[in-house]
């Protein structure tokens, strides 16, 4: 559905917002509002120069067909009025056709506009005989006309109050040929359709039809223009009035010369010009007494006329006519005094109304909260690119205050916001692929944890029960017995599968544990005092760093001194020719703790860091280590619901982080580990 009343309408479904019709609306009358641009009826002056621009065919023109159909149907005799441009819309056939397919679609009779367009300018040079206030600003053109009553209404004054052809012939029609008819006007202009809604001109002109609707009309009645034998146009002829519809042709029509040394009369042409004089008109920077001002460049270049022909080939077929009609009229004394008689009691006058409706604008402070919405914080964000349809950036910020615009029609913003947006969802994906990851490696550690639960609680009993015979057996072994090296190897390996158990069973959580409160800066200083007998720590240098205000945390002490032995342990270890181990504790979001373990070791890859955490397995050379030492600390963080980060670079070094609960009064049960989960890369 189109904007309702609106003479010319968008096509919501079509429009793309690619804001062309808001660049060229001379009128600010687009509103664009949910993404669509749409036409305010009271700005808008119906120059129709957003449908002439609108690649999508986006906007459209109110269609008079319907009220044709009723006036057909009727019993009024409807008089088709057809304006001078017509033999450039229909190009293919010859005037006379167009006459005949318009009596095909049932009008009685067929009117030539430019005989309205004869009687105007007759009124044009009694006008400008008489004393008036000049410049004089012509108002053929509806479009004009509305622009200076809604947006120059100081020029009222100026424009002349005279009625366009059409309405002049319309005139004609109801008060001296044909009072009854239905009038009905057929032309290039999307405007006319609102100049007969103008209370000056009410129940004049009862339906304006566009050339693109008549050519609708041929083909749905299905009369082949073609085919048809020419007919002639009734009622009185024009003589020069169908020169109007081109540059200069009021001129032309009324006789009146143009001398360029003059310079008393300006005939200007297509919105920008006009309204460059009409700006310059009230600058005081002209010193015509004539203005000749159209919105098209002549209204053969109408916004409706239905075909791409250009303005010369148009003016071509115009012209090619006029001099036919020419030829054909009665000798210039004849003519003239038969119009001056149709002049005669004949009302060409108009009256014009101020229609202003000027919008406030924002203080300096409204504006720069616009533009900051815009991304416009520094004058070097102003790209003034013109994408959004406005010249400036701050005409723009102007136009949202005004409710015109929207802020998100910013073209190189949304670029900004766009790429932002990819940016982050390029990160998320990451963050998703990682949390991912590790959740799988979580999920393979549990069931792992299980595995090994099962194999420990297994192994267990019957390492003991090995374990308590050899030592039996030892006791009663004399000293020198060849059978006690045998036995004593027989404990000793026992004892060492004891250890391992003991690990799987650290690393599956299956150990319970003490909750304290423990003094991380006590464990860690202990901790230091164990590794530091050690031979790989004999080129180490070690540097601890505990916050001064560190909380206490939820804790075993005795299982977080195995897990933090394990972890500068390896830090050792990857550091064979030495360096510096640093080993840090502070306090994390408030409710936790972090104790991290920094060495500048030779780094873990990333093949390797996806298993670090998985029971035997162990990059040390020779069948050094068990593997159990990180699946330990591991088991440990996890009974202690916290979490470990791995944070490696190969060549620089490796950082793992705990992060534990910080201790807090009331908690007395060995809290429940919750399913594993490794943070870090
Ligand atoms: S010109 Fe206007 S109506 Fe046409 S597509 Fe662009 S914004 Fe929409
Ligand atoms: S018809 Fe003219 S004034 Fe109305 S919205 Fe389109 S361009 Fe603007
Ligand atoms: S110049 Fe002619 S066709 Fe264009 S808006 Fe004015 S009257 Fe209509």
């Amino acid at each position: 559905m189109g904007d309702m009343a609106s003479i010319v309408q968008t096509v919501p479904e079509k429009c793309k917002r690619c804001y062309t019709c808001v660049r060229s609306c001379p009128a600010k009358a687009i509103k664009v509002e949910g993404g669509q641009a749409r036409v305010i009826e009271e700005r808008c002056l119906t120059c129709g120069n957003c449908i002439r621009v609108c690649a999508q065919h986006a906007k459209s023109v109110g269609s008079g067909r319907p009220e044709l159909e009723q006036i057909l149907a009727g019993s009024r005799p409807a008089i088709a009025c057809l304006a001078p441009s017509f033999p450039a819309a229909f190009e293919a056939v010859s005037p006379g056709q167009v006459i005949a397919g318009l009596r095909q679609l049932g009008f009685a009779q067929v009117m030539e506009v430019a005989y309205g367009a004869e009687l105007t300018a007759l009124a044009y040079r009694e006008l400008l005989s008489g004393k008036i206030p000049t410049p004089v600003i012509t108002t053929p053109c509806p479009a004009l006309v509305s622009y200076v009553e809604k947006y120059l209404p100081e020029l009222i004054p100026n424009l002349a109050p005279i009625v366009s052809p059409m309405i002049a012939l319309a005139r004609f029609i109801r008060t001296k040929y044909c009072p009854e008819a239905a009038v009905v006007f057929i032309g290039p202009c999307t405007a006319k359709k609102a100049e007969i809604r103008d209370e000056a001109m009410a129940g004049i002109v009862d339906v304006v039809l566009t050339y693109e609707e008549t050519q609708q009309l041929f083909a749905q009645d299905g009369v082949a223009l073609h085919e048809l034998a020419p007919s002639e146009f009734d009622g009185p002829r024009a003589r020069f009035g169908g020169i109007f519809p081109v540059s200069g042709g009021l001129l032309k029509t009324a006789h009146m010369e143009s001398d360029i040394l003059e310079n008393d009369i300006i005939v200007s042409e297509g919105v920008d010009r006009a309204l460059d004089v009409l700006r310059q008109t009230m600058d005081g920077a002209l010193n015509a007494r004539f203005l000749d001002l159209l919105f098209c460049n002549g209204c053969i270049a109408g916004p409706v006329m239905g075909n791409d022909l250009s303005i010369v080939a148009r003016k071509e077929l115009v012209v090619r006519h006029v001099r036919q009609e020419r030829a054909a009229a009665s000798e210039a004394a004849t003519y003239y005094n038969a119009l001056m008689e149709a002049r005669e009691g004949l009302d060409l006058s108009r009256s014009f109304h101020d229609r202003s409706m000027p919008l406030s604008m924002p203080s300096d402070a409204e504006l720069a909260t616009i533009l900051a919405q815009m991304g416009k914080h520094e004058p070097e964000d102003e790209l003034n690119c013109g994408a959004c349809g406005y010249p400036t950036c701050r005409d723009k910020a102007v136009a949202v205050y005004q409710g015109l615009a929207e802020a998100q029609m910013c073209l190189p913003f949304l670029i900004d916001e766009l790429e932002t947006t990819i940016q982050e969802l390029a990160d998320s994906k990451v963050q998703i692929e990682k949390a991912q990851s590790l959740l799988i490696q979580s999920e393979r550690l549990a069931s792992m944890g299980q595995l090994a639960a099962a194999v420990a609680h297994e192994l267990n009993n019957p390492l003991g029960t090995v374990l308590i015979y050899a030592h039996t057996l030892l006791r009663e072994l004399q000293t020198g017995d060849p059978r006690r090296d045998d036995v004593q190897m027989i404990a000793a390996e026992s004892e060492r599968c004891r250890k391992i158990v003991r690990g799987l069973l650290d690393f599956a959580r299956k150990r319970s544990r003490q909750a304290d409160a423990v003094d991380i800066g006590a464990v860690l200083e202990n901790v230091i005092g164990i590794v530091q007998k050690h031979a790989v720590f004999s080129r180490v240098n070690i540097d601890l760093r505990v916050a001064h205000d560190l909380p206490t945390v939820d804790g075993d002490a005795d299982q977080l001194t195995q897990a933090f032995v394990n972890l500068a342990t390896n830090a050792a270890e990857a550091m064979p020719d030495g360096g510096k181990l640093t080993i840090s504790a502070c306090p994390h979001d408030g409710d936790r703790v972090d104790i991290a373990f920094t060495d500048e070791g030779v780094g873990i890859s990333e093949e390797n860091r996806q298993r670090l955490f998985t029971p035997f397995f162990t990059t040390k050379a020779g069948g050094k280590g068990t593997g159990l030492g990180l699946p330990i600390v591991y088991g440990v963080v996890k009974m202690h619901s916290g979490d470990v980060r791995v944070d490696s670079e190969v060549g620089k070094g490796t950082t793992f982080t705990i992060t534990l609960n910080r201790w807090r009064e009331g908690i007395e049960e060995t809290p429940v580990a919750p399913e594993p989960g490794i943070i870090g890369q």
